[in-house]
């Protein structure tokens, strides 16, 4: 049961000095955790939330190479996030996947569409050409292509490819806090860092339980502080001074009641001149984003986000009704944290907001990573095992893969033992895909100990709740592996059900007190009380 794991790791926390210990468990903090722990390093990550449920829950979900970066000739960072790109999608062919742009030009933009479609083509060079070759569109083309598309104040087009994450970008960052605790990782959600204080050679780190409210202490060699728009704030409760510092850019999106094109994502330019997706999530549509300079990283959706994202949509689509306020199932916002170093700030917003800096004390064995991509996580985890070599860690274990779908043979087994169990039979016939895909997807070598629970008993296949496409098998895997401490980490984060199905429908679902029973136990009407209160709208 996820309360036990999570249980038992604060109680392994608070009784063991760490070589590491990692603040913070969005992008940036799982995946130095995962590279760490594979190399036998013994680590300890926090959160004070839920795992990924910081930035790295409110993102476009893309996985790309910065094409928007070509208009300030930035070529060399393009150049680096293409072949990140392209090392993602190699290593999760499963989660991470290419799809098309179908990106309409407006009549009047400050750049032509042919020599945008020229960018593509560079674009699609400087990924050494991993992606399906971009194509010039027509005003008619694009019509076609996608009725959807206003073309009357369009002046042409073109189509090229990047990669979204397929499921979410939450549960990609918990695919990494999982691979660190295979490896022995401590993890634990919803345990914050109230103090940091450094001692006789080693930091001393004052952590707080935010469900039970009990506090300790835990000790490390190394500090990694990965809090993301926090990092500021908690180098200040450490005394720490760094010459990168973070400035905040808000970003909304919106999911909406609309039935995608999942084969596409289709971009324009909004009315602020920068680049607007509307993106498949799911049975659902995201639309989005804003870009708005802000001091606070903590943010909410205000009207003025609302009326951005809705005009820009009723302006560039062609809809049979216009989208309004009530189209909203689910909103998205978080600070993108920009990495800016001494008085730099705002010198060049574009070229200072998307590289990640990691900023090492090596007097203290402190480590802060500023700014980054979901895109350049494996970099990320790569540069931290090298900077704590440095710092005097020892590595037991030898290099070794600690990212990545399995290898392709296991994969291979999978689909022969799902075959030999009949279980694509058993896929709804409201679902969107075949069970085999989608079990592989989300669970990889995990999902043969769910064909092992449909083997025993075919219900395991069922689907629990009317609106969501989650078995019974993997809500009772989820209750097991995936820490679940309040409902919306599942409904939210681990999966995104809760962006896709409006609140009125989850908390009406007949199947949802089963549901919650299986993933809490005898808490289920506690948690499932919680979760009402705290979405209230
Ligand atoms: C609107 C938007 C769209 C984006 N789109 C993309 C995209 O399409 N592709 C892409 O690659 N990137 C995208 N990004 C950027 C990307 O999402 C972020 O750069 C990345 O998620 C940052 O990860 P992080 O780990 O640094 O921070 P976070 O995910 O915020 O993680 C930091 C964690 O630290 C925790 N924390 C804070 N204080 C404490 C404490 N005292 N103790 C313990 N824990 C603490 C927080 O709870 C949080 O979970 C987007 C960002 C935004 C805002």
């Amino acid at each position: 049961m996820s309360l036990e794991l999570r249980q038992n790791n604060i109680r392994k926390l608070t009784k063991r000095h760490f070589d590491v210990l990692i603040l913070g468990a969005g992008i940036n903090g799982a995946v130095s955790a995962a590279a760490l722990a594979a190399r036998g390093v013994k680590v300890a990550l926090i959160d004070k939330g839920d795992f990924g449920g910081g930035t790295s829950s409110q993102s476009s979900n893309l996985a790309w190479g910065g094409i928007k970066y070509l208009e300030s000739g930035e070529l060399g960072l393009v150049s680096h996030l293409c072949k990140s790109r392209n090392h993602l999608v190699r290593s999760f062919p499963s989660t991470v996947k290419e799809i098309r742009f179908l990106t309409t030009v407006q009549k009047g933009f400050r750049w032509p569409a042919p020599l945008l479609y020229l960018g593509t083509l560079l674009y699609w060079l400087i990924g050494r050409c991993a992606t399906k070759a971009p194509a010039a569109m027509s005003r008619e083309g694009l019509r076609r292509r996608d009725p959807r598309i206003r073309i009357d104040t369009a002046s042409g087009g073109f189509e090229y490819s990047d990669c979204y994450l397929h499921d979410n970008d939450s549960r990609f960052v918990f695919s990494f806090v999982r691979k660190a605790m295979n490896y022995g990782a401590v993890a634990a959600n919803y345990v914050g860092a109230t103090d940091v204080v450094r001692k006789d050679g080693f930091w001393a780190v004052s952590i707080r339980d935010e469900i039970d409210g009990l506090t300790s202490e835990v000790e490390c060699d190394v500090l990694i502080n990965a809090c993301g728009p926090e990092v500021d704030r908690v180098n200040v409760m450490a005394e720490k001074r760094t010459s990168y510092r973070h400035i905040f850019s808000k970003g909304v999106h919106l999911i909406v009641d609309r039935t995608p094109d999942r084969s596409r994502i289709l971009a324009f330019f909004a009315s602020d001149g920068r680049l607007f997706f509307v993106i498949p999530m799911g049975p659902k549509t995201c639309i989005g984003t804003t870009d708005t300079e802000v001091n606070d990283p903590a943010v909410r959706v205000d009207d003025e986000d609302r009326d951005f994202i809705l005009n820009n949509a009723n302006e560039l689509l062609n809809l049979s009704s216009p989208l309004t306020k009530d189209d909203i199932i689910a909103e998205r916002c978080g600070v993108r944290p920009l990495a800016v170093s001494g008085e730099s700030e705002s010198a060049n917003w574009m070229e200072l907001s998307r590289k990640h800096h990691v900023e090492v004390s090596e007097a203290d064995a402190h480590i802060s990573i500023f700014g980054g991509k979901l895109t350049d996580c494996i970099n990320v985890g790569e540069e931290i095992i090298e900077i704590v070599a440095n710092l005097g860690v020892q590595l037991p274990v030898e290099p070794r893969r600690w990212y990545g779908e399995p290898d392709v043979r296991v994969k291979e087994e999978f689909v022969v033992q799902a075959r030999l169990l009949g279980l694509d039979g058993l896929t709804d016939p409201r679902s969107s895909e075949p069970l085999t895909d989608r079990l592989w997807r989300r669970y990889g070598a995990n999902a043969f100990e769910m064909l092992e629970t449909v083997r025993e008993n075919p219900r395991n296949a069922e689907r629990l709740m009317e609106h969501a496409e989650y078995l019974r098998c993997e809500i009772e895997q989820a209750g097991r592996r995936e820490m679940i401490t309040k409902l919306d980490d599942f409904l939210r984060r681990r999966s995104k059900i809760s962006l896709v199905v409006r609140r009125s429908d989850i908390i009406d679902d007949p199947g949802l007190r089963e549901f919650c029973e299986i993933l809490v136990g005898d808490q289920a009407d506690a948690k499932l009380q919680e979760y009402i209160e705290q979405t209230r709208p």
